[in-house]
C-alpha cells in the first residue's frame, strides 16, 4: 500500500488489494500515453491496457502456468502528469479479485507476468491504474479464458495417449522449466531426413535408424512422429532450410568435436515447435558410424529435441553417468530410468510414479550442444 499512501488517495478497487502486495513489486510505469484534456479530474480512460504475451509471435491462448504476459498502460485523458501500475490479479469464480501477490503483482516490459498455479481454474487480470494531481482511476483487462495447468491442458486435448507413469528417478534434467519445451502431445510431429553430407552407416540406414529412436520416444511419452519425405536442397556451406511443415531435420555436418548436437530451435506459448538433430559427417575424424553407435547418438540429440537436457547432479552426488542422455558415449540403445522419467514428465507436466510433483528443470540453454 506504500504507492497509495505516497498518493494520498486509495486505490479504486479495494477488494483487489485483499493481499496487500509488497512495496517493492509495486512499480510505475510513466508512459506518455496521453490525451489533452480540460478540467482538473482524475484521468478517464479512453483505451483499455492491452495484454501481450511476452515471447514475440507466441499466442495469448491457451492461458497456461507458466506463460509470461506483459500489459501496456492503454490510453487516458488526463489535466496533468500521469504515472501508471500495473497489478496482476486473478478473478475468483464468485468474482472476487485477488492479488497475484508473491507471483509476479507488477509488470513492466522487463517484468512480464508469470502465470503462477496458484492462478489454476481463474481468470488472470491487468489492474491498470492511472495517476494526476486530481486522482487516480484503474481499469481492468482480463485474459479470455481461465488459467490451465500444462497437464490439464495435455489431458483435455489427448489425455487417452498418456503411457502409464514411469517409475520416479532423480537423474535427468528437463530443459528451461517452467518454459518446459516439451512438444504439445496432441500434435503429430513431422519429421524429416537432410541427406546431404549422409555419411555411410554399416549395418543400417539413417531414416531406419531415425525411427528406430522415435519408436522409443513414441513409447515413453505418447508423442506421434510422421515421417516427410527426405531432401537435400542446402548449397555447401549453407544452414538447413527444412522444407514447410516439417518440425524435426535430422541432417549432417562437419564436426570435430562431437558426433552430434540437437536441440529445441523455435517454441510457441509453453511448448516447443521446432528442432535440428546435426550428426557429424566426418567419419575419419571420429570412426565409422554402426548401427549401435547410431542409434546410441540419435536417442541422446533427439532427447535433447524433445526435451532433455543432460542429468545435472548436484554435489555432493555422484553423476554415475548412467542415462543416454549423460553426455559421454555409452553403450546404450534404449532409453534408461533416468531418461524415462524426464521424457514423461515434461511432455505430460505430471509426476512419475512415487513422486508427489513434477520434477523442476534444472537444465539450461546450451545445454543442449552435443
Ligand atoms: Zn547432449
Amino acid at each position: 500500500m506504500i504507492l497509495a499512501a505516497t498518493l494520498g488517495f486509495l486505490l479504486a478497487n479495494s477488494s483487489s488489494t485483499g493481499d496487500a502486495a509488497p512495496a517493492s513489486a509495486r512499480q510505475t510505469i510513466r508512459a506518455p500515453h496521453l490525451l489533452a484534456a480540460t478540467a482538473n479530474s482524475a484521468p478517464t480512460n479512453v483505451q483499455a491496457p492491452k495484454i501481450t504475451t511476452f515471447y514475440q509471435g507466441e499466442s495469448l491462448l491457451p492461458v497456461l502456468v507458466g506463460a509470461k504476459y506483459l500489459a501496456d498502460s492503454g490510453i487516458w485523458r488526463s489535466t496533468s502528469s500521469t504515472s501508471y501500475s500495473v497489478q496482476w490479479l486473478r478473478r475468483h469464480k464468485n468474482g472476487a479479485l485477488k492479488n497475484l501477490t508473491g507471483a509476479i503483482a507488477i509488470v513492466s516490459h522487463e517484468r512480464p507476468l508469470t502465470v503462477p498455479s496458484s492462478a489454476d481454474g481463474q481468470n488472470v487480470i491487468a489492474h491498470v491504474c492511472a495517476s494526476n494531481l486530481s486522482g487516480q482511476a484503474c481499469v481492468d483487462s482480463s485474459l479470455s479464458q481461465s488459467v490451465q495447468t500444462v497437464a490439464q491442458y495435455n489431458s483435455a486435448g489427448c489425455g487417452y495417449r498418456r503411457p502409464a507413469a514411469p517409475a520416479y528417478d532423480n537423474n535427468f534434467s528437463s530443459i528451461l522449466w517452467p518454459r518446459a519445451l516439451g512438444w504439445y502431445p496432441c500434435q503429430t510431429i513431422t519429421w524429416a531426413l537432410d541427406t546431404f553430407h549422409q555419411p555411410a552407416l554399416s549395418g543400417s540406414t539413417w531414416p531406419a535408424a531415425t525411427l528406430a529412436a522415435l519408436a522409443q520416444i513414441h513409447q515413453a511419452t505418447g508423442l506421434v512422429f510422421h515421417q516427410a519425405p527426405n531432401f537435400s536442397v542446402r548449397p555447401h556451406g549453407q544452414n538447413i532450410r527444412a522444407p514447410r511443415g516439417v518440425q524435426v531435420v535430422i541432417g549432417f555436418t562437419p564436426q570435430n568435436n562431437e558426433v552430434g548436437v540437437g536441440g529445441v530451435t523455435d517454441s510457441s506459448q509453453a511448448f516447443a515447435t521446432a528442432g535440428i538433430v546435426l550428426l557429424n559427417s566426418q567419419t575419419k575424424s571420429t570412426f565409422p558410424w554402426d548401427q549401435t553407435h547410431a542409434l546410441e547418438t540419435l536417442l541422446h540429440e533427439l532427447g535433447h529435441v524433445v526435451g532433455l537436457g543432460h542429468p545435472v547432479a548436484e554435489p555432493p552426488a555422484f553423476d554415475p553417468e548412467n542415462e543416454i542422455m549423460d553426455p559421454v558415449l555409452t553403450t546404450f540403445t534404449r532409453y534408461q530410468p533416468g531418461d524415462l522419467c524426464g521424457l514423461y514428465e515434461f511432455t505430460w507436466r505430471q509426476p512419475c510414479r512415487g513422486a508427489n510433483k513434477v520434477t523442476l528443470g534444472k537444465g539450461r540453454v546450451g545445454q543442449g550442444a552435443h
